[in-house]
């Protein structure tokens, strides 16, 4: 018998028991549809769909070097598996399941639809490594606070060792079914605006398989034991860059899990590892309140976050995306995200402060953003990120304690290499004067080559007023 495998974000052959399940069965059909718009309101942004297109390459390769393909559609997800089923003489559909709302109600009606044609449907989990309704507080509802929730999974996980790749070379199908050409599906930037924007991630990412792989060797293998002292510093490369390979499912949690546990005592520390798991665990907790609190993207958490008075500043919001509010940290981070579609996570933070309270500006504008730009853009982490940082969130940080940009970039990046990179119009500056340009006296500007206000915007806000009026916006929350 054939199996098509509806491939989405789980664009891997390791790992991957929907593939391995095909493949013990009989003939495989690997399927990628692209049909975004049944993913709206959160349909892939620009980043995401460059990265797409890179790893459906990536994919189609290595299909290809197993003696396999990668069928590629466009069109409604039901209509085209349907006739995938129907040219290749396939009679079941496999897949890995999603844990977003929009994606399970229309992966229900694509099951419904497809049994009504008299294909069968299996779906497999592996996105997570917890089952979102299995774990249960003591009174049976889900959690809300990330500490017991994770101590009560780490207790009880044991993800077993990844799956190999299955063997495809004799599971081709009678008929392959046609598939669309990649360039078809308008993904790359020149197909998106017009232009190519993507050379600074072309230089920072290798997507696909391989690359996620390589990644996590090097990773596990030469930062983990420092992870925990690195980790804070946007200078340095102390964290794994795995978020857009996760994202994308080029590796799996499970295979992380494996990996960062396997360099126990072959040279790196339990405390190293667990420090970097913890991290895992915010991804497993983000999920389990996206699958329990599917409204998460797109509302407070904690309703009363609704009466926030909120500044709809349009000028502000473009300042802060386009990295011109004066901040030079904050600015260096924005400009990062735009260049290589990633931000370091204490920048996340800090950026994502400096919206929702400096410019008191709602945190879906910068939850969307960071959507659009972000290559791993993740809707159970972003949207976790966001809440936490507006602190409407389950488990967030309060609203009234607000990042001081300044301390945060004296503190994390104490001799500005991370502004000097990526903000080079103040690279000149000294750094002592480089965290804050307009505390510095006129003949070090000039020596600098920096005119405040041409060369480099002054500060947007003046952080003291602006903690002011967020914490007096903040009583209309707690009327
Ligand atoms: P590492 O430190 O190496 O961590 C390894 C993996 O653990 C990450 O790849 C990620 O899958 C997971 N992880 C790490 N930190 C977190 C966290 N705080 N919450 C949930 N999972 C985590 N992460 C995304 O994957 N996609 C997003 O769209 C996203 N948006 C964010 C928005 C905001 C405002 C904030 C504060 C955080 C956001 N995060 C997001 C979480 C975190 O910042 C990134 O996962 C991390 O910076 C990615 O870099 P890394 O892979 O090197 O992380």
């Amino acid at each position: 018998p054939t199996t098509v495998v509806w491939l989405r974000n789980s664009l891997r052959l390791h790992d991957h028991p929907a593939l391995t399940h095909a493949a013990e069965r009989g003939g495989v059909v690997p399927v990628f549809v692209w049909a975004p718009d049944e993913e709206a309101p959160w349909a892939p942004g620009g980043a995401h769909r460059w990265w797409l297109h890179e790893s459906l390459d990536a994919l189609g390769r290595s299909l290809q070097e197993e003696g396999s393909r990668l069928v590629l559609r466009q069109g409604t997800s039901l209509d085209e598996l349907k006739a995938v089923c129907e040219a290749s003489g396939a009679d079941r559909v496999v897949w890995q399941t999603r844990l977003a709302p929009a994606l399970r109600r229309r992966d229900e009606a694509v099951r419904e639809g497809l049994e009504a044609a008299g294909v069968e449907v299996r779906t497999f989990a592996g996105r997570v490594l917890h089952d979102p309704e299995q774990i249960r507080t003591g009174s049976g509802g889900p959690y809300r606070v990330f500490t017991p929730f994770w101590k009560k999974v780490r207790a009880q996980l044991d993800p077993g060792d990844p799956l190999p790749a299955p063997d495809l070379g004799g599971a081709a199908p009678a008929t392959w079914p046609e598939s669309a050409d990649l360039d078809a599906l308008g993904l790359t930037p020149e197909a998106q605006d017009g232009v190519d924007w993507a050379g600074g991630m072309r230089e920072t990412w290798t997507p696909g398989e391989g690359g996620a792989a390589e990644r996590l060797d090097t990773f596990v293998s030469q930062q983990l034991l420092h992870y925990d002292e690195e980790r804070d510093f946007p200078a340095a490369r102390g964290t794994s860059m795995l978020s857009p390979h996760l994202h994308w499912g080029e590796v799996s949690p499970r295979q992380v899990w494996a990996a960062a546990n396997g360099w126990v005592s072959n040279g790196v520390t339990r405390e190293a590892a667990d420090a970097f798991l913890f991290e895992i665990g915010w991804r497993e907790f983000s999920y389990h309140v996206l699958h329990h609190f599917p409204h998460m993207p797109d509302a407070p958490l904690k309703e009363k976050y609704e009466r926030m008075p909120w500044a709809h500043d349009d000028d502000a919001l473009r300042a802060w995306q386009r990295g011109r509010t004066g901040y030079p940290l904050v600015d260096a981070a924005m400009r990062q995200l735009w260049h290589v579609g990633w931000m370091h996570n204490r920048m996340r933070m800090v950026t994502a402060s400096f919206l929702t309270k400096d410019l008191l500006v709602r945190w879906q504008d910068g939850e969307r953003w960071f959507w659009d730009t972000l290559c791993g853009g993740d809707l159970a982490n972003n949207a976790m990120g966001w809440q936490w940082a507006a602190g409407s969130g389950a488990d967030a940080q309060p609203f009234f304690r607000i990042f001081n940009p300044l301390s945060q970039s004296t503190r994390y990046d104490p001799e500005g290499d991370y502004i000097r990179r990526w903000v080079p119009e103040l690279s000149a500056l000294p750094t002592k004067h480089l965290h804050a340009p307009w505390t510095a006296p006129p003949e070090v500007l000039e020596e600098a080559g920096v005119t405040l206000g041409e060369t480099y915007p002054h500060p947007i806000v003046d952080h003291k007023e602006a903690r002011e009026r967020a914490l007096e916006a903040l009583k209309q929350v707690n009327v």
